[in-house]
C-alpha cells in the first residue's frame, strides 16, 4: 500500500522537497507498513512558505469578498467531486474506517469552504451614529495565519481553519500533524487548481518543533492549533509572548447526561456515537456517561446489545465500523488507561482487549471498552484518554449532576438526552461547556460555532465567529463638522 505524495511541502502553488530535513515515516494504523514518507520542514522551508504567504496576502486582501467567496466555493465542489480518493486517503493516513471518511472529512472541509465562501461577503463593519459625526468599523484580515493541525480529522481541521482564514483575505501556512500529513497537501493541490492564487495556501511538515518555529516567526500574525491541552498551554505562550492572536481548540471530558425520561434508544445511540466514532479520537467526546438511576439497566442492557455488534476490521471495507487508533503509542496509552480503571476499581463490562484481526496483525486496535461503576475521582474519569473507552456513571438529581459534570478542567462539550425540554435547557444554561447538544451528540454543522470554554480552548471555530476571529476590526471616526481645538 503505497500513498507517496510527490513531494513533502507544499508551496508557493507548487511541491517543494528539502531533503535535509528529517525523515517522517507515516504509517497505515491498521497494519503498521510504511504508505508514505515525508521530510520534516527545515528553516529554508519555513522560510520559503512564510515569505510565500506574505507576499501573495495584500493583493488577496484586496478582492473584493464574493471573488475570494467564488474561489473558495470552486474548490468545495473539487474537493467533493474528488470525495472518494480524498476518504481513501484519508483511511490509510488515519486508520479510520471508510465508512466514515466517506461522509465525516472531505465532505466536512467543503462544507467549511462553501460556507465561508458564501458567508464573508456579508460579514460586514458597522456604521454608528455619532450626533453630528458619525464613524464605522472596517473587518480587516490579519495576514499570516499559523494553521497546525491534530491528526484525527486532517483534512477537515486544514479545511477549517483555512476557509475562512482565506475568505477573510488571510493567507495561510499549514502544518499538518506529523502523523498525519498527506490530505492537507492533497487540499493545496486543489486550492490551486480551483484558482486560489499562488502562496495563499501552503503546507509544511514536521513535528512541534516546526509549529513553534511558525508560531514565533516575526511574520506571523495569528495561530490556530487543534491539539490537546498540553500543546494548547505551551502554543498559547509563546503566541503572547509575540503578542500574536491565537484560537485554541484542545481537548475534553466531556459529560453526556442521560435523564430517566430519555428516548433511551436515542440516548444509546448518542453515547455510541460519543464514544466510538472514530475510535474514540474525538475531542468532543462525551466520556463520562452520567445516567439517571431508573433507567439504568434498561441502557445498559441496549448499550451492550448495540456495542457487541460493533464491527473491528479492515478500514477499507465499507462494512467495518471501527478501525485502529493511529499509532502504537496511542494504543498503549488507552491499554495504559483500561489497566489503571481496573486497578481504580471501575468494572470493566465490556471490550478492554486488543482484538486479533486476521492480516491486520500489525494494526493498532482496541476494542470498544466500557467500564462501568466508574468513581468521580478516578484518572479515568478526569482524563481524557482519546480511545475507545466508555465511562458509565449513575445519578439521581439534577442538581447533583449537574455540579459533578461541572467538576473538571475541560469544557468543550456537552450533552443532555431527556423529553423534558424546560429541563433540557436549564439543564444545558447550567453546564460549563461551548459545544451543547440536547438529544443529540458529535454533530458539528459549520453553521453553528465550535470551542471549548476552561482549559478545552479559546476562540471558536465555524460559522461567523470564526470570521471574528480571523480578522481585526478598525474603528473609523469621521467629522462632519470643524475641528474643536482649545489651542
Ligand atoms: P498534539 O497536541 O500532540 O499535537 C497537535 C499539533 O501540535 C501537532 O501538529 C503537533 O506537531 C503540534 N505541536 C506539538 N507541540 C508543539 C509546539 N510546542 N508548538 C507548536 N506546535 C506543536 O495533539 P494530537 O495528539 O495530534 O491530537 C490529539 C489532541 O487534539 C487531543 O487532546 C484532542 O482532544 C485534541 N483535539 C481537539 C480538537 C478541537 O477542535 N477541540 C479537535 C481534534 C483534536
Amino acid at each position: 500500500m503505497r500513498a507517496q505524495p510527490k513531494a513533502s511541502h507544499y508551496i508557493n502553488g507548487r511541491y517543494v522537497e528539502d531533503e535535509q530535513g528529517a525523515v517522517i515515516d507515516v504509517l497505515y494504523p491498521a497494519t503498521g507498513e510504511t504508505i508514505a514518507r515525508v521530510h520534516s520542514a527545515t528553516e529554508n522551508i519555513v522560510e520559503l512558505a512564510m515569505e510565500a504567504a506574505r507576499s501573495a496576502q495584500p493583493a488577496w486582501a484586496r478582492l473584493k469578498p464574493v471573488e475570494r467567496g467564488r474561489i473558495l466555493r470552486r474548490a468545495a465542489e473539487l474537493v467533493l467531486a474528488r470525495n472518494d480518493d480524498l476518504a481513501r486517503l484519508e483511511t490509510l493516513n488515519t486508520g479510520k474506517a471508510l465508512q466514515e471518511t466517506l461522509v465525516a472529512d472531505a465532505p466536512s472541509a467543503a462544507e467549511a469552504l462553501e460556507f465561508f465562501g458564501g458567508a464573508v461577503a456579508s460579514f460586514t463593519g458597522e456604521q454608528v451614529d455619532l450626533g453630528q459625526s458619525f464613524g464605522y468599523t472596517r473587518r480587516e484580515p490579519l495576514g499570516v495565519c499559523v494553521g497546525i493541525g491534530a491528526w484525527n480529522y486532517p483534512i477537515q481541521i486544514a479545511g477549517w481553519k483555512a476557509a475562512p482564514a482565506l475568505a477573510m483575505g488571510n493567507a495561510m501556512v499549514f502544518k499538518p500533524s506529523e502523523l498525519t500529513p498527506l490530505t492537507a497537501l492533497a487540499l493545496a493541490e486543489i486550492f490551486t487548481e480551483a484558482g486560489l492564487p499562488d502562496g495563499l495556501f501552503n503546507v509544511v511538515q514536521g513535528l512541534g518543533n516546526v509549529g513553534a518555529t511558525l508560531v514565533t516567526h516575526p511574520a506571523t500574525a495569528k495561530v490556530s492549533l487543534t491539539g490537546s491541552v498540553e500543546t494548547g498551554r505551551k502554543v498559547q505562550a509563546l503566541a503572547g509572548g509575540k503578542m500574536k492572536h491565537a484560537t485554541m481548540e484542545l481537548g475534553g471530558k466531556s459529560p453526556l447526561i442521560v435523564f430517566d425520561d430519555a428516548d433511551v434508544k436515542n440516548a444509546v445511540g448518542g453515547a455510541l456515537l460519543a464514544n466510538f466514532y472514530s475510535t474514540g479520537q474525538i475531542c468532543s467526546n462525551g466520556t463520562r456517561v452520567f445516567v439517571q438511576k431508573g433507567i439504568y439497566e434498561h441502557f445498559l442492557d441496549d448499550l451492550t446489545r448495540r456495542t457487541k455488534a460493533i464491527r473491528l476490521g479492515d478500514p477499507l471495507d465499507p462494512e467495518t465500523h471501527l478501525g485502529p487508533l493511529i499509532s502504537r503509542a496511542q494504543r498503549d496509552k488507552v491499554m495504559g488507561y483500561i489497566a489503571i480503571g481496573q486497578e481504580e476499581g471501575a468494572t470493566l463490562h465490556l471490550g478492554g482487549g486488543t482484538p486479533k484481526l486476521q492480516g491486520f496483525e500489525g494494526g493498532y486496535y482496541v476494542e470498544p471498552t466500557i467500564f462501568t461503576e466508574v468513581g468521580d475521582h478516578m484518572r479515568i474519569a478526569r482524563e481524557e484518554i482519546f480511545g475507545p473507552v466508555m465511562s458509565v456513571l449513575t445519578f439521581e438529581e439534577e442538581d447533583e449532576v449537574i455540579a459533578r459534570a461541572n467538576d473538571t478542567e475541560f469544557g468543550l462539550a456537552a450533552g443532555v438526552f431527556t423529553r423534558d425540554l424546560a429541563r433540557a435547557h436549564r439543564v444545558i444554561a447550567a453546564l460549563d461547556a461551548g459545544t451543547c447538544w440536547i438529544n443529540a451528540y458529535n454533530l458539528t454543522p459549520v453553521e453553528l460555532p465550535f470551542g471549548g470554554f476552561k482549559q478545552s480552548g479559546i476562540g471558536r471555530e465555524n460559522a461567523r465567529a470564526a470570521l471574528a476571529h480571523y480578522s481585526q476590526l478598525k474603528s473609523v471616526y469621521v467629522e462632519m463638522g470643524d475641528v474643536e481645538s482649545p489651542y
